[in-house]
């Protein structure tokens, strides 16, 4: 369940502060990381706020789910000939540190001593 305070990744789907787009429809948008790890760091967020992590998002709404990994799997065929890495933080210990669920598409070297 959301926590009832917008997220970063809402204020950046309702305008409120800039990103760089690279894909978006009515349930899903995608933008690029703001602090990259890789040379292709995209993350593909779904509008809804409901979800807190993939396992919920996979619970809830298993449709949504597949339809984010469908979005990832377009951007890194655009950018990055259809080979990457798809990575979902669940949890702080796990680096977490958004909690409105968010896929990581990463493709190209990762930044040495990092996951995503
Ligand atoms: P997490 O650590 O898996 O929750 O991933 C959150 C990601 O959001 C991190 O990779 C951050 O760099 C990224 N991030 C945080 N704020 C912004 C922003 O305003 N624009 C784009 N990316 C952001």
């Amino acid at each position: 369940m959301s926590t009832g305070t917008p997220s970063v990744f809402s204020k950046i789907i309702a305008r409120e502060i800039p990103a760089t787009v690279v894909a978006e429809d009515d349930r899903v948008i995608a933008f690029e990381d703001i602090a990259p790890k890789a040379p292709v760091h995209v993350l593909v967020v779904p509008k809804t706020e409901q979800y807190r992590n993939v396992t919920e998002l996979a619970a809830g709404d298993p449709d949504l789910l597949s339809h984010v990994v469908a979005t990832a799997q377009r951007i890194a065929d655009e950018r990055a000939g259809g080979q990457y890495r798809l990575v979902f933080n669940t949890g702080e210990a796990a680096g977490q540190t958004v909690f409105h669920v968010h896929a990581h598409v990463l493709a190209g070297e990762l930044q040495e001593g990092t996951l995503a």
